[in-house]
């Protein structure tokens, strides 16, 4: 039934007292490091100060700022020479963020990828083919050792290349895909382009989908488009990346492993705990992490845990589908709008296409969402009236969403940027912002 029957099934008061005595080891690992030693010998803090799982509320919290600042080593807990890897950000604005890793490290966090996929269904029967970037990235090293871990055939494809990944799939009857959701509907079009449908022509019947935002909808239309079941998979690289919550097979949350984190909800503004089942920022410590342990870090990602058990029988708290980062949300006309719910608009519309990107941008003085919408090619090459009837559909659909009107401009398939890497939804243009 499970990857490890007792840890996925502990009791809520074993789990805590688990939790407690890993965090316990964790501060005093962190002690080792320059940045929390400091900090907390100022603060009169140590592992002494927790008693309970509550009481890393006395505790500080960590934030990426503080990671930038401190780069390369500051958090740092383990002379280099126990280290095997590092993973780090891209970095384009200031410091990457770097994390290390030592034996153990590694050796917990493919445990958790495996388990993570055995709890979506993944069995060593299956043929996997990881199609991201393999490198820093740890959506690629991340997924192949819980692959091999789980003990898949796993294919290694790294990201990109359609008509080879596509090929790929079909030589060695792959199963099992990982991709980011914006990719896969790429995916689609150069199976189509290609004349085949997945359905009829993969032997594919699991997506593990992640690393990026995504509404429901955009699910239901990649479990439809690949006749496949497509699960949620959340991560974050300052948390070793993949690996950290997973969706079961019941697709009713993604239950996130308390025992290798503690997770916290607050109120971003007053940081304050917020109720049982409200959204707020996820925060969490490493609960097993030996040469990098972080403690109370904000990931800016919004959601919340959902109430009550999982018929699964796994015990660990079920996270709500990520609604979007607190920095990704925008203000225009006074109403806050997260880019999800501009996407969960379009994603129930049938003619749409994969793509799509939100510009705001000053024109004649007023600030304006324009939204440049890809519309599938039928539907593009086809009759005038009938695209204007879908923009003004889309216009009216995305103003009771978000409350205020865009501009629509239906394009036409593949043309708006496809970036290697995560889908880029926003551009800011707008003057005031920007002087
Ligand atoms: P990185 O550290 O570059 O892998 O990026 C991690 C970030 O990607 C997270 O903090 C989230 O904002 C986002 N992310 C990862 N997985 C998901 C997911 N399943 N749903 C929504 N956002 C996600
Ligand atoms: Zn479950």
């Amino acid at each position: 039934m499970y990857w490890e029957n007792e840890l996925e099934t502990l009791e809520r008061t074993d789990l805590e007292k688990l939790q407690v005595a890993r965090l316990k080891k964790t501060i005093q690992a962190a002690m080792n490091s320059p940045y929390y030693k400091n900090l907390y010998t100022q603060l009169g803090l140590s592992a002494d100060s927790v008693k309970s799982a509550a009481d890393i509320r006395k505790l500080p919290f960590t934030t990426k700022q503080n990671l930038r600042d401190n780069f390369p080593y500051g958090f740092l807990g383990l002379p280099q020479k126990e280290l095997i890897r590092l993973h780090s950000s891209s970095g384009t604005t200031g410091n990457p963020t770097v994390i290390f890793h030592n034996r153990h490290d590694i050796d917990s966090w493919a445990n958790l990828m495996a388990r993570s996929l055995y709890c979506a269904g993944i069995r060593d029967t299956d043929v996997f083919q990881n199609i991201s970037g393999y490198g820093l990235f740890t959506g690629g090293l991340g997924f192949q050792y819980g692959i091999e871990r789980l003990g898949c055939l796993s294919i290694p494809a790294g990201a990109g290349n359609s008509p080879r990944q596509i090929k790929l799939m079909q030589d060695y009857g792959t199963t099992v895909a990982h991709a980011i959701p914006s990719y896969l509907n790429r995916l689609y079009e150069v199976f189509l382009e290609e004349g085949l449908d997945p359905k009829k022509d993969t032997k594919l019947h699991t997506f593990v989908i992640g690393a990026e935002p995504h509404t429901e909808e955009q699910r239901q239309r990649i479990q439809e488009m690949f006749g496949v079941k497509a699960y949620n998979s959340f991560g974050l690289s300052e948390m070793n990346g993949p690996g950290v919550a997973f969706e079961c097979t019941y697709q009713n949350g993604l239950h996130i492993w308390e025992d290798a984190y503690l997770v916290e909800i607050v109120n971003p503004d007053t940081l304050e705990p917020v109720p049982d089942g409200e959204i707020g920022e996820l925060v969490m410590t490493t609960l097993d992490r030996e040469a990098m342990p972080l403690i109370r870090y904000r990931t800016r990602d919004l959601t919340r845990i959902l109430p009550g058990e999982c018929p699964c029988g796994r015990t660990h708290a079920r996270l709500d589908r990520i609604t979007g980062r607190s920095d990704d949300m925008f203000i225009i006309k006074g109403c806050n709008v997260f880019p999800m719910q501009i996407e969960g608009v379009l994603m129930k519309l049938p003619e749409v296409g994969s793509d799509y990107m939100i510009t705001l941008d000053t024109i004649n003085g007023a600030d304006e969402v324009l939204l440049e919408v890809e519309v599938k090619k039928d539907w593009f090459n086809g009759d005038v009236n009938r695209l204007e009837k879908l923009s003004r559909t889309i216009t009216a659909l995305v103003r009771d969403e978000i409350l205020v009107k865009p501009i629509v401009k239906l394009v036409e398939p593949g043309s708006l940027p496809k970036p290697e890497g995560k889908a880029v939804r926003v551009k800011e243009l707008r003057k005031a912002l920007n002087s």
